[in-house]
């Protein structure tokens, strides 16, 4: 088993609980309760991180809700606002390394991923964000049914008030700059509640909000499970708003849970993002892009690309193409560098990616390559996998597996490629690949879901609306669109 030294700074954090902050203050769990820190590299219990209690998500409500109510963060300008978002994103780059170690621990991704990939993006996501602060607006308006110089109509936006935002393992620290940043730029209160698996580069990142100047009570950080935290916060009458990513089914709990006050909901939910290749694409990087789409982060990507269709004439050479590169992949700890692919998250959710394996050769998928265990690292590995001559109605096809396995479909010239894709419950993502720009788009004009690339896969941007169709999700993530979400709109009619 490989041996990692961690860092001294990062070891002298991990000595300590993990505390929640409120209202400026660090603190435990009023009863110390502390759940275990995984790293999923090797198995191992890295720390602990408190657990709130309900008195702790009621202190957490009342500091944000305080604050608002205040307008203790709308006080400030626009200018301000933006400047304190800008340098947030200079400290996330300033203390990039200590956060890379961070996430690399915690969440099993490779250090130089995070440091040069996730860093910069969630910091750009910061300054994205900075840039909207002043430019927040209203329009006016003019009755369809009175001359205009009877009246005078404008529209504001403001902010929708508390915010509370749940999010995810699979890219901790990214997932809480998509919602962190407009709801702070929008002008909310917000109160984070990051998965248990990781909680730490949100502790890092409420230090440098607070250290960006960010007045306290208006960041608030809640760690804790999702079935008491997060189900409080998504059912509490003093969260206006609730932003959350994960799977589809916690995605329709949390609908039920906001029926309480109607609180606004945007959800960023499963995918199973089909990959259409057509037998004129460019096929050495269509088989370079379709592995990087479903092994990157051992597929534990919301938009992995984990449902191919190839044009018959190629499939045989794609599908071989790809099982190849798996067999290649080095897999192993985050803590190595050079491993093309790192651990699952957890023994939980490894035993459930081993179910669907088996699911998928018992209900008759050809096993090209993989499904197995990868044993000996302590931590949870699977080896990449691909499944040939699927069909639709296999569970393996039909459902979000979370996990490096690829399902793959030959599909005949006069197939209609587009319907047989659309034919799932999920719509998050897709990609086309072709080298006929008419075909490209002609597809992509079809295919239902909330982004689709042409000839790549997976490149997300702070400036591009990222979301689902269909069980995919409600609302969008990133570009403007992001941010009008975190806002009320308001209409004023003045009778002059
Ligand atoms: P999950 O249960 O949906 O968890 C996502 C977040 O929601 C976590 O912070 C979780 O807290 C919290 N949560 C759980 N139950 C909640 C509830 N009743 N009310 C409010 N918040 C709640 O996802 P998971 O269990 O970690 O992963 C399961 C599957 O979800 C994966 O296999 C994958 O299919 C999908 N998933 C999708 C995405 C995506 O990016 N779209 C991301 C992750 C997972 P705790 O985890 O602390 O309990
Ligand atoms: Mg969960």
């Amino acid at each position: 088993m490989e041996t990692f030294s961690i860092s001294s700074a990062v070891q002298k954090r991990l000595d300590k609980p993990q505390p929640m902050l409120t209202g400026g203050d660090w603190h435990l769990a009023e009863d110390n309760s502390v759940s275990d820190i995984y790293n999923p590299s090797n198995g191992e219990i890295l720390g602990v991180a408190a657990s709130a209690t309900r008195a702790d998500c009621e202190r957490a409500i009342t500091a944000a809700r305080s604050t608002f109510d205040a307008g203790v963060w709308t006080g400030f300008t626009p200018a301000q606002r933006g400047k304190i978002l800008w340098r947030a994103a200079d400290l996330l780059e300033l203390y990039a390394d200590e956060i890379a170690e961070l996430e690399m621990l915690d969440a099993g991704k490779s250090f130089s991923g995070v440091r040069e990939g996730e860093i910069p993006f969630a910091a750009d996501c910061f300054r994205y964000y900075a840039g909207w602060c002043t430019k927040i607006e209203g329009s006016t308006k003019q009755l369809s049914t009175v001359p205009d110089q009877e009246f005078h109509i404008y529209t504001r936006r403001e902010p929708i008030g508390v915010a509370a935002l749940i999010v995810p393992w699979n890219g901790p620290l990214v997932q809480a700059a998509w919602k962190v940043a407009p709801a702070l730029a929008a002008g909310c209160s917000c109160i984070l509640k990051p998965a248990t698996e990781t909680p730490l580069s949100s502790v890092r990142l409420g230090e440098i909000l607070l250290e960006a100047g960010v007045p306290p009570g208006v960041f608030n950080l809640l760690l804790g499970g999702g079935s008491t935290v997060g189900q409080l916060l998504a059912e509490h009458p003093d969260v206006d708003k609730v932003s959350f990513t994960g799977s589809t089914e916690v995605g329709k709990q949390i609908i039920d849970a906001a029926r309480g006050n109607l609180k606004k909901v945007s959800l960023e939910l499963g995918g199973k993002s089909p990959v259409i290749v057509y037998a004129d694409a460019d096929i050495e990087a269509a088989i370079a892009g379709i592995a990087q789409g479903i092994f990157s982060h051992a597929g534990q990507v919301c938009v992995a690309g984990s449902r191919l269709y190839v044009e018959e004439s190629i499939y045989e050479q794609v599908v071989e193409g790809v099982a190849k590169i798996a067999r290649e992949m080095r897999v192993g700890p985050a803590t190595t560098e050079g491993m093309d692919m790192g651990p699952l998250i957890s023994q939980r959710h490894l035993t459930s990616v081993c179910k669907m394996v088996q699911a998928g050769i018992d209900s008759g998928a050809r096993l090209l390559t993989g499904g197995e265990r990868i044993e000996g690292q302590g931590g949870y590995y699977l080896q990449p996998t691909v499944f040939a001559d699927t069909k639709h109605g296999m569970q393996i096809v039909e459902e979000e597996i979370f996990g490096p396995v690829l399902v793959a479909m030959p599909f005949s010239p006069d197939a209609d490629i587009a319907a047989i894709a659309n034919a799932n419950a999920y719509g998050l993502a897709a990609s086309v690949w072709t080298r006929d720009i008419s075909k490209a788009h002609k597809t992509a004009a079809r295919i239902k879901a909330g982004i689709l690339w042409i000839n790549c896969h997976g490149i997300p941007d702070a400036a591009i609306p990222f979301g689902g169709y269909r069980q995919s999700g409600w609302g969008r993530e990133n570009g403007f669109e992001s941010l009008l979400q975190y806002t009320e709109l308001k209409s004023v009619v003045a009778l002059l």
